[in-house]
């Protein structure tokens, strides 16, 4: 499946909610959520048909991908390995999103949106344990660290996060350090620890056909 590259805040009037993609937009007046919450397109504002069943749990499992900026493939491979894990699958799947290298940089409030957390891991200005790591979907561990490294500290983004991450709260498997810009998993997130507009069991019930 081809990355996608249109308006993210479309996914949003998509899926009729806020799925936060944009960093600090998402909670001004500008979210065109909260002036134009109808699907996009010419005809979106006429279709408000009522999803159930198969669509509602395909509709759940879209939403989670594009929280998570994953693709189909890698999707299902989550999928599986929970489902493979001992434990509730759809827990286990929402905690290997939750562990993705990009996801933690902006849990940690190292970056103002996952998005913007996935470019500071492609380009090369995180590490992991010391070691540079510029693969978002790598999958961090329990103990370990995550730092901006030392020569991108005086990154203007960095500034922003931080503004951005005043207003937020650190979730109870993460302790952070934002003055040193690093911050380490101290746990495995929980489904409370997890705040998101998603269903997990009816991802289950889709891949479980
Ligand atoms: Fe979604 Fe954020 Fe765009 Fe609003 S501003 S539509 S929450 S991505």
């Amino acid at each position: 499946m081809a990355r996608y590259t249109d308006a993210v805040c479309r996914l949003c009037r998509r899926d009729g909610m806020k799925l936060f993609l944009k960093g600090s937009k998402c909670f001004s007046d500008k979210c065109p959520i909260e002036k134009r919450n109808f699907a996009p397109g010419q005809h979106g504002k006429d279709r408000k048909a009522k999803i159930v069943g198969y669509g509602l749990q395909l509709r759940e499992k879209q939403k989670a991908k594009r929280i998570y900026f994953t693709q189909e493939g890698q999707f299902r491979n989550y999928f599986e390995k929970a489902a493979r894990a001992k434990g509730v699958t759809g827990e286990k799947l929402l905690q290997q999103l939750e562990r993705r290298l990009d996801n933690v940089v902006y849990r940690l409030g190292l970056a103002s949106s996952r998005r913007q957390a996935r470019q500071l891991v492609r380009h090369g200005h995180i590490q992991v344990d010391s070691r540079k790591v510029n693969i978002p979907s790598y999958e961090v561990s329990v103990g370990e660290e995550v730092a901006i490294r030392e020569g991108s500290r005086k990154l203007p983004i960095l500034e922003q996060a931080k503004d951005f991450a005043s207003h937020q709260i650190t979730p109870n498997w993460l302790t952070v350090d934002r003055d040193n810009y690093k911050g380490r998993i101290t746990g495995l997130p929980k489904r409370e620890d997890i705040q998101l507009p998603v269903n997990e069991q009816l991802i289950v019930e889709l891949y479980s056909k």
